[in-house]
């Protein structure tokens, strides 16, 4: 859960505002009363809505308006402008929508309006089936319970997640949590309550051991079974695990769960220096979080530059910099051959000491438990278009789904909270009979101290990366660009220009 928003600015929206003060095609923020309301006009018609993003109360008013509806700067997440309701993730609660009238060439915002007057639910389809049981208790598979209870689903829904945390909002644990910037009581995805409430059966610590796709049954490690007619695997990825000499001293760390991140949280209380193996996103993540936290932290890792595999040498440089200058000591090209107590020892023959050790080398999908349904894999679970394995009846979603990239016109498994989201809430309406393609463009968010960058569309290779904007100066947007088209962007700063192009990808995809 996000921090609530207090601040008012603006004016009051109640006492009217010229109409020539929003132009067609603009918006403002004003006020009524204590809440901050985001008015958007579109020819005659005007909307007024919730200021905020429910996701991380993103600036609406700083995002993207395109048809009736509104993107967050910040995460993309998009909202309906008519009904408020969160159309994609990350944010699943709707904006309030508040009455506008406009008379003697004023605006005026004049009460909020009921929920129940805005539901755009689509009809529901008659063969709906009574049970769906969905493996993982992560951002894919919390957003399909959400969904299909959202869409009225009423059969029964099974959520089995081997954690013992519920849903949480897992970016954060490399973030404001484990600095300590934020509270625990910001991590789950939704209260205790809201599962009952929602006739949600999560059951945590419980463990899904093999499928039986003839009996459509799944098998947990207890010796129970539990029925389906419709199965979502969202499994999720595990961290790759350290296989060098030492490895499994306790003082070395991976990062996934709840559980892992209050452990390294308990070490840094203690702890004077850190080395952290791998400069992954959750690895440099992990290490600015560190640094918050007045630790020493060393980064080993094979690479030339932190993230320039996937970002680039320019903002690899960046990045780089921007952690050394928070006193981050980078040894690159380097990797670790043992660890022995609190020694790190290096293949080129140095030691580095450490208190405690956090390994960021990487995820793997979970596939086992599709490898016993005997579901296609390719490097995860191949899914087609409407996020549908191979068995009959079983869906998958987040990282552990490989699926045909529209825009890029290749299958792809990535591994980012907003794509595992938004394939849970398709996987959701395919398993109540929409056939809807999953046809998001990727997007992911990294954050490192007060640097976000967004990243929008899926480049593995590209041949050349035009960069506009100072990096350095931390406003900038690179293009990854093969043959001269944009295969995706990736910028700080410049939020704007990130969306447009992800609504440029949309509208060449459905041109397509
Ligand atoms: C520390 C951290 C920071 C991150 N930060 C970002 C970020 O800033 N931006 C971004 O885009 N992405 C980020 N990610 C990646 C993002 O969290 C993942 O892409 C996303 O969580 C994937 O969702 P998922 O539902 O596929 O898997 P998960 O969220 O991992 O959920 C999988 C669930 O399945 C359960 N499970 C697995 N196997 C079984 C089984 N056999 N039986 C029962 N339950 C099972 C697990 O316990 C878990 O509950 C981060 C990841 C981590 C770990």
């Amino acid at each position: 859960m996000a921090p609530e928003h207090t601040d008012t600015i603006g004016p009051d929206l109640t006492r009217g505002i010229g109409i020539a003060d929003l132009p067609d095609g603009n918006k403002l923020v004003g006020h009524c009363g204590d809440a901050q309301v985001l008015l958007v006009r579109r020819g005659v018609e005007i909307f007024a809505v919730d200021a905020h993003c429910t996701h991380y109360n993103g600036p609406l008013v700083d995002g993207l308006v395109t048809g009736d509806t509104v993107r967050c700067p910040w995460h993309h997440a998009c909202f309906d402008l008519r009904t408020g309701d969160a159309l994609r993730a990350p944010a699943f609660k709707p904006l309030a929508c508040w009455s506008v009238e406009q008379r003697d060439g004023e605006i005026f915002v004049v009460g909020k309006r009921k929920r129940a007057e805005l539901s755009s639910r689509k009809d529901l389809v008659e063969a709906m089936p009574e049970k769906i049981v969905i493996v993982g208790g992560g951002a894919a598979g919390f957003a399909a319970a959400e969904r299909l209870r959202r869409e009225q689903y009423p059969g029964s829904i099974v959520m089995l997640s081997d954690d013992e945390a519920p849903p949480v909002d897992r970016p954060n644990l490399s973030k404001d949590f484990l600095s300590g910037k934020a509270p625990e009581d910001w991590l789950p995805l939704r209260r205790e309550s809201y599962y009952s409430k929602n006739q949600i059966d999560l059951r945590l610590g419980t463990q899904a051991v093999r499928i039986d796709p003839r009996t459509r049954e799944i098998v947990l490690a207890d010796g129970g079974s539990i029925p389906y007619d419709r199965l979502l695997l969202a499994t999720g990825a595990e961290p790759v695990r350290l296989t060098i000499p030492g490895a499994d001293q306790s003082n070395v760390h991976t990062l996934r769960s709840l559980a892992d991140c209050r452990a390294i949280i308990e070490r840094a209380t203690t702890a004077r220096r850190v080395v952290v193996l791998g400069a992954s996103f959750i690895g440099l993540e992990v290490a600015a979080a560190l640094r918050y936290r007045g630790i020493e932290v060393h980064v080993v890792a094979p690479d030339k530059q932190p993230l320039g595999r996937i970002l680039g040498p320019q903002m690899g440089d960046f990045i780089r910099s921007l952690h050394e200058k928070k006193g981050v000591v980078f040894h690159l090209e380097e990797i670790a051959s043992s660890i022995s107590g609190s020694d790190v020892n290096l293949r080129s023959g140095g030691t580095l000491a450490a208190d405690f050790v956090v390994a960021g080398i990487g995820v793997r999908p979970r596939t086992t438990l599709a490898e016993t349904a005997g579901l296609t894999i390719d490097r995860g679970v191949v899914v087609n278009s409407f996020l549908e394995t191979s068995g009959p009846g079983i869906f998958a979603a987040g990282d552990i789904a490989r699926w045909p990239d529209p825009y890029g016109g290749e299958n792809i498994r990535v591994e980012h909270w907003v794509v595992a989201e938004r394939q849970g809430q398709t996987a959701a309406l395919n398993m109540i009979g929409r056939s809807e393609k999953f046809a998001a463009v990727p997007f992911f968010w990294s954050q490192h101290y007060d640097v976000r960058i967004n990243y929008v569309g899926h480049a593995d290779r590209w041949d050349e990366i035009v960069v506009e904007g100072d990096i350095a100066a931390r406003d900038c947007l690179l293009r990854f660009k093969s043959d001269g088209r944009v295969l995706a962007a990736a910028s700080i700063a410049r939020d704007i220009e990130n969306l447009m192009i992800e609504v440029a990808m949309e509208h060449e995809m459905a041109a397509c």
